[in-house]
C-alpha cells in the first residue's frame, strides 16, 4: 500500500506533492513526509497522522523552496504509525533520501549487517534498512548511483516501488519498482511519479508504466529506463483517459457517497460498446482470442480478495446456471500458498479492483506456470495485474476512491454478467431467445440502479435506529448469499460493527444462538427462486425476536407484513439481483458510519490498494 509522489522540474515541487498525497490518501494514512532539495541541502519533514497534519507541520517552517522532491503517505507494515517510522527516510550519511512503497523480506539480514559495518537506524522500517543499503553499495563500489541501485536492488528481496534523491544531485530522480505500482508522468520540462495516476492527471495525460525490475533515471530533464539488468528500454507513452473531475469529490460529502451515486453511470458506462440487446450483440473486446479456450475450459477458478472475492462469488453463480462449467472461488491468498491442481484446461479469471493486489498478482503467477489461460476483471487502467495476464477486461468504473469498494463491484459483476451470457450463448446452454431476453434486461439494469437509489432516506432513518448496535448479521440466499457478505463487510469496514455474512439456511447451525431482541438481521427477501425458504428463515428470526431489516421487491407484502423494516428495489432477473440489492447496502453502512462519526474514506487500518502480502 502507500502511496508516493514524486516531482522534478521547473515548478515549486512542495505544493503538486502535498496535492498529490491527497489524491493517494486512500492508500495509506499511517503518516506523510516529504523531502525536498536546495541550496540548503537535503531536508526531510515527516509527520505521523494524514497529510493535514503534515501541512500544518510545514506551515511553521519557512524556507522549503525547491523545484524537486520526493513525498509519501504510509500504510504501516513494518514499524508502528510515528513520526520516526514516517518515509521518506534518509541513509545514515543523509546524503539520500527514499520513499518506499512495499516490503523488504530479507531486511533483517541486511541490517545486521549493516550495524555491524556502523550503521544507525532511527526507524523500524524495512525501508530504512534498504536505503542504508543503497548507501552501503555505493560506498563501497566506485559507481554512480543508479550503479549503487542496480546493484543493490540484485541483493534485496521482497516488493518494492522506490523514489531516491542525493544531495549531491540537484536534477535527479532514480526511481524503481517490483510488484509495487509507479507510474511517470512526462510533461514539458519536468516529471511527476506517482503510485497512480491521479496525482499527475492536471498536470499531463502523457505517462509511462515502469515494469518491474526496471530503474527509471530522471537527471537534467530527461527520462532514461533501464532494466536491473542494465539494458536500456524505450519508454513507452500513454495517453491517459481520466478525467480531473473524475476523483474529485464534486459536491459530496465522501467519495463513497459519490461512488454509491454514480452506480447507474458506471454501470452503463462498463456496458458500452460492448452490449446492444437491440441487435443481440454482446462483445468483450477481451476475450476475443481466448473465446475457445474460455469455452472449452474444464474449469473456472476465480482468485480475488475481499470486496471482489465476493464479485466472483456471485459470477460462480451466474457460471454455473448459464455456461454449466464447473468454477471454484478462491482467495488467492489461499491458492498461492497450497499446492493446488491447475491444469492448462482451465481459465483463470482474476479480479481486483485496484489491478495490484499483491496476493492476486503471485496467484496469477502461479496459476500461469502451470499453463492455465489468466483472464483479469480490473478497474485501474495500466496497472499490474492487467499486465501480468492473458487477456481480459476493464471495469471502466472510473477511479474509485473511498476505501470501501462500491462502484467497482458493480462494474466487476456486470463485466462477469456479460462474461457468462457470452459464454452460456456460445456453448449453446443458453437458447437465442433467452439470451436476448437476458441481455434485455442486463440492459435495463442502470435505471433501475437509479431507482434503488431512491430509498437513500429510508435507508437513512433505518440506519438511525440501529446505529449503536453491536452485532449485525447479514442473510441471503443463492445470488443473495455473496450480497450478504458484501453488505456485512461494508458495514464492518467503515463503521467498526461486528457483522456476519451468512447464507441464510445456513443460520440453524449456528448464528441462530446470537439473535435477539437487540439483534438486527438484514435479509435479502428478494422474489426468486428460494424466496418462499427465505421467508422461513424470517419467520424463525421473528419467533426469537430479533429485528428484520429486508430488501424486497417493489410491490412485495409477504415479507412486509413480517420485518420491522422494508426496502424496496425493482425487479429484475434472479441473476441480476446482486447489483441492484447491494445498493441499499452500501447506504446503509455508509449512513451508519457517518452517525457514528467514523471516517468514511478513511476507515482505521485499512487502505485501498493492498500491495503487501
Ligand atoms: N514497509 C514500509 C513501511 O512499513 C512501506 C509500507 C508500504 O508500502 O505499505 O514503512
Amino acid at each position: 500500500m502507500c502511496g508516493i509522489v514524486a516531482y522534478v522540474g521547473k515548478q515549486e515541487a512542495l505544493p503538486i506533492i502535498i496535492k498529490g498525497l491527497k489524491r493517494l490518501e486512500y492508500r495509506g494514512y499511517d503518516s506523510a513526509g516529504v523531502a525536498l532539495l536546495n541550496e540548503n541541502g537535503l531536508s526531510i519533514y515527516k509527520k505521523k497522522g494524514k497529510v493535514s497534519q503534515l501541512e500544518d507541520f510545514l506551515a511553521q517552517n519557512q524556507d522549503i523552496k525547491s523545484t524537486i522532491g520526493i513525498g509519501h503517505t504510509r500504510w504501516a507494515t513494518h514499524g508502528e504509525p510515528n513520526d520516526a517510522n514516517a518515509h521518506p527516510h534518509y541513509s545514515s550519511s543523509e546524503n539520500f533520501a527514499m520513499i518506499h512503497n512495499g516490503i523488504i523480506e530479507n531486511y533483517e539480514v541486511l541490517k545486521t549487517d549493516l550495524i555491524n559495518k556502523g550503521y544507525v537506524f532511527h526507524s523500524e522500517t524495512d525501508s530504512e534498512v534498504f536505503i542504508n543499503f543503497i548507501e552501503d553499495v555505493y560506498k563501497n563500489n566506485d559507481c554512480s548511483i543508479e550503479e549503487a541501485v542496480r546493484l543493490a536492488l540484485h541483493k534485496v528481496v521482497g516488493a518494492y516501488a522506490i523514489v531516491i534523491m542525493h544531495k549531491e544531485e540537484p536534477d535527479t530522480l532514480i526511481a524503481a519498482r517490483k510488484g509495487s505500482p509507479l507510474v511517470i508522468g512526462v510533461g514539458e520540462d519536468e516529471y511527476f511519479l506517482a503510485s497512480d495516476a491521479t496525482p499527475i492527471i492536471e498536470y499531463t495525460n502523457q505517462v509511462v508504466y515502469l515494469d518491474d525490475y526496471e530503474i527509471a533515471v530522471i537527471r537534467d530533464n530527461k527520462l532514461q529506463i533501464k532494466t536491473i539488468e542494465n539494458v536500456e528500454t524505450n519508454p513507452y507513452i500513454n495517453q491517459l483517459e481520466m478525467e480531473l473531475e473524475a476523483i474529485e469529490k464534486g459536491g459530496y460529502e465522501h467519495f463513497m457517497l459519490k461512488e454509491i451515486n454514480e452506480q447507474p453511470r458506471s454501470i452503463a458506462d462498463c456496458m458500452r460498446g460492448r452490449l446492444d440487446a437491440k441487435n443481440g450483440r454482446l462483445v468483450l473486446g477481451g476475450l476475443r482470442d481466448y473465446m475457445n479456450k474460455f469455452q472449452n475450459a474444464d474449469r473456472i477458478i476465480i482468485m480475488a480478495c475481499g470486496t471482489s472475492w465476493h464479485a466472483g462469488l456471485v459470477a460462480e453463480y451466474l457460471f454455473e446456471e448459464f455456461a454449466r462449467i464447473p468454477v471454484e472461488v478462491e482467495y488467492a491468498s489461499e491458492f498461492r500458498y497450497r499446492n493446488p491442481v491447475v491444469s492448462e484446461k482451465d481459465f483463470v479469471i482474476a479480479i481486483s479492483q485496484s489491478g495490484e493486489t499483491a496476493d492476486t498478482l503471485a496467484a496469477i503467477e502461479l496459476a500461469k506456470s502451470k499453463g492455465a489461460t489468466i483472464f483479469g476483471v480490473c478497474n485501474v487502467v495500466g496497472s499490474s495485474i492487467p499486465r501480468a495476464t492473458h487477456a481480459g477486461s476493464y471495469t471502466h468504473a472510473g477511479p474509485e476512491i473511498g476505501v470501501a469498494s462500491t462502484k467497482a463491484f458493480t462494474a466487476q459483476i456486470s463485466v462477469l454478467t456479460m462474461m457468462a451470457l457470452m459464454l452460456g450463448y456460445q456453448r449453446g446452454t443458453l437458447t437465442e431467445s433467452r439470451y436476448i431476453q437476458l441481455l434485455h434486461e442486463l440492459e435495463a439494469i442502470p435505471a433501475k440502479v437509479e431507482k434503488a437509489l431512491l430509498m437513500n432516506d429510508k435507508v437513512e432513518k433505518i440506519a438511525a435506529q440501529y446505529k449503536d448496535a453491536r452485532n449485525f448479521l447479514y442473510l441471503g440466499r443463492g445470488y443473495n448469499f455473496p450480497v450478504a457478505l458484501e453488505g456485512a463487510l461494508k458495514l464492518k469496514e467503515i463503521s467498526y460493527i461486528h457483522a456476519e455474512g451468512y447464507p441464510a439456511a445456513e443460520m440453524k447451525h449456528g448464528p441462530i444462538a446470537l439473535i435477539d431482541e437487540e439483534m438486527p438481521v438484514v435479509f435479502i427477501a428478494t422474489k426468486d427462486s428460494s424466496y418462499e425458504k427465505i421467508v422461513s428463515n424470517i419467520q424463525e428470526v421473528k419467533a426469537r425476536k430479533g429485528k428484520v431489516i429486508a430488501v424486497v421487491t417493489e410491490g412485495d407484502t409477504q415479507v412486509k407484513n413480517m420485518a420491522d423494516h422494508v426496502i424496496e428495489i425493482p425487479e429484475t432477473h434472479e441473476a441480476f439481483v446482486p447489483l441492484l440489492a447491494v445498493v441499499p447496502l452500501q447506504q446503509l453502512s455508509y449512513h451508519i458510519a457517518v452517525m457514528r462519526g467514523c471516517n468514511v474514506d478513511q476507515p482505521r487500518n485499512l487502505a485501498k490498494s493492498v500491495t503487501v502480502e
